[in-house]
């Protein structure tokens, strides 16, 4: 297999020596960790196909990896197996101006593509925390969502097609630049949040939109989380939707403060990042409305950016959190819950509950306009005990969301971390049926074995 692989690919893009896949061995989940075969480097979808038609005669199972940032173990490799990295794979195809579509390889990294639609005026709003880093192609085998996601939807409302290799190593075309098509199964729905279980994304057809002509960002600090559930909630009672609506507690916002300085206030228990966009006059009307509503509710401080800079300043609290509270203790993981709207507040007071209950330090922050909520366990892997209390509380949370009505992931997707607990959500007739759609595409279980189910 290696050979043949040397021989497909030449020599400098197949790594086998144990200092060069030793990187490509876990992703961005703490304590999930697998040394694969090798790790192998095609160029282009038809490298792909070959590697896939090997591996089918050898029966070697493919691991396919964008950047490596997932946060469900998804790119962590099988014993035995093949990293297939996608980094090469890293040209935008063609921008189409009369269609608003972009076509690009799935190893091309989202902020290129951000930037590529915003030189013309274009707008490609999933913005995922790790956008500067992750990889369009993973971002659709997770179905990503971003700080934009109450307005404009999440990676899968923006794939309007796929081009794909599947278990025979055949290269398919799912979808395409039409508006409207509804010819046969929607199989392209089927590849997104797939997880690299179904196939090998190697191109994304993407719909991009107008520019928005004006955006106001404003910060609100709050004494209690009530109150900011509470501001959330008349945000969306007023029918105002604002393209962001995130929140961090006060862990988060002091780590954040020691990190990035943004002049936050230690002592306030929780901070809503809030963020409209679009035309300028119904953009201002919606920024002053906000204002009120979050005065009304209780805001402590609210600051509104005067320019582009002070937004970005301000932005930068809510998208450093991860790093942030990474630097405190050994180990970050980092969950994603997602609960009705209407039950957030119980859900985070649910978590500071389980927290004292194991004696953990959690934070939390997240998308609270999407009920999106990452309980950050900061802790120390090396730590049995510690690491056993985790487990309990892990456990116990995920249990929570699902009494809530919730889900045990919002964006990160299921992987290795979650897969204890999807039948648990799903139920009987739909675990099945998820592992029978498994069946019919990847029949000798070779696309990434062990994930999801
Ligand atoms: C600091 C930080 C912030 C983050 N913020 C967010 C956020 O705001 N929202 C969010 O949703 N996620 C977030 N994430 C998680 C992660 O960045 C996303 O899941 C991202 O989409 C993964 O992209 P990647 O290229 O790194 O994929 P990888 O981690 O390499 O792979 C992820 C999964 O996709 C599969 N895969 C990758 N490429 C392909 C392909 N071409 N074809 C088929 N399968 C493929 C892999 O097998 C794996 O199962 C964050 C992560 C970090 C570290």
């Amino acid at each position: 297999m290696i050979e043949s692989l040397k021989n497909l690919l030449g020599e400098k893009n197949v790594l086998t020596a144990p200092e060069d896949i030793i990187p490509y061995g876990f992703d961005g989940t703490a304590t999930l960790k697998q040394r694969p075969l090798a790790v192998v480097f095609p160029a282009n979808t038809t490298e792909v196909a070959a590697i896939i038609e090997l591996s089918r005669t050898h029966k070697i199972p493919v691991v396919t990896r964008g950047n490596g940032t997932g946060l469900s173990g998804g790119s962590v490799p099988v014993a035995g197996g093949i990293v297939l990295c996608l980094t090469r794979l890293n040209k935008i195809v063609e921008l189409d101006q009369a269609n608003l579509t972009l076509t690009a390889e799935a190893g091309v990294v989202t902020q290129r593509i951000y930037d590529a639609a915003d030189a013309v005026g274009l707008f490609y709003p999933p913005d995922p925390g790790s956008m500067k880093i992750s990889t369009i192609g993973g971002n659709v085998a997770e179905n990503s969502g971003g700080l934009r996601g109450l307005k404009y939807g999440v990676t899968r409302d923006y794939v309007m097609g796929l081009e794909v290799v599947i278990a025979d190593g055949s290269v398919c075309w799912l979808g395409g630049k039409c508006v409207k098509d509804v010819a046969g199964y929607n199989l392209r729905d089927l590849f997104i949040g797939s997880e690299g279980t179904l196939g090998v994304i190697t191109k994304v057809l993407l719909k991009l939109l107008p520019k928005p002509a004006a955006r106001q960002t404003l910060l609100a600090t709050f004494a209690a989380m009530d109150t900011a559930a509470e501001t959330v909630s008349a945000i969306i009672a007023a029918k105002i939707i604002p393209c962001t609506l995130e929140f961090l507690d006060r862990k988060t916002l002091q780590c954040v403060e020691d990190f990035a300085h943004v002049g936050l206030p230690r002592d306030a228990e929780a901070v809503l990042l809030i963020e409209t966009d679009g035309h300028p006059a119904p953009v201002a009307e919606e920024a002053a409305k906000i204002e009120e509503i979050a005065r009304r509710c209780g805001a402590t401080t609210i600051t509104r950016a005067a320019n582009a800079e002070e937004a970005t300043r301000l932005a930068t609290a809510r998208r450093s959190a991860f790093s942030a509270l990474a630097r405190l203790r050994p180990t970050t993981i980092l969950e994603d819950i997602t609960v009705p709207r209407s039950e957030l507040a119980k859900m985070i007071r649910q978590v500071s509950v389980v927290a004292k209950k194991h004696d953990l330090q959690i934070a939390t922050f997240g998308h609270f306009g999407d009920g999106n909520l990452h309980p950050t366990i900061l802790t120390d892997e090396r730590d049995t005990a510690e690491m056993h209390r985790v487990e309990h509380a892990l456990k116990e949370i995920f249990e929570y969301a699902l009494s809530l009505g919730g889900t045990i992931t919002g964006e990160h997707g299921v992987g290795l971390a979650k897969k204890a607990f999807l039948e648990q959500q799903l139920g009987d007739a739909s675990y099945t049926l998820l592992k029978q759609i498994k069946r019919t595409l990847d029949p000798e279980n070779l696309f990434n074995p062990g994930k999801i189910l």
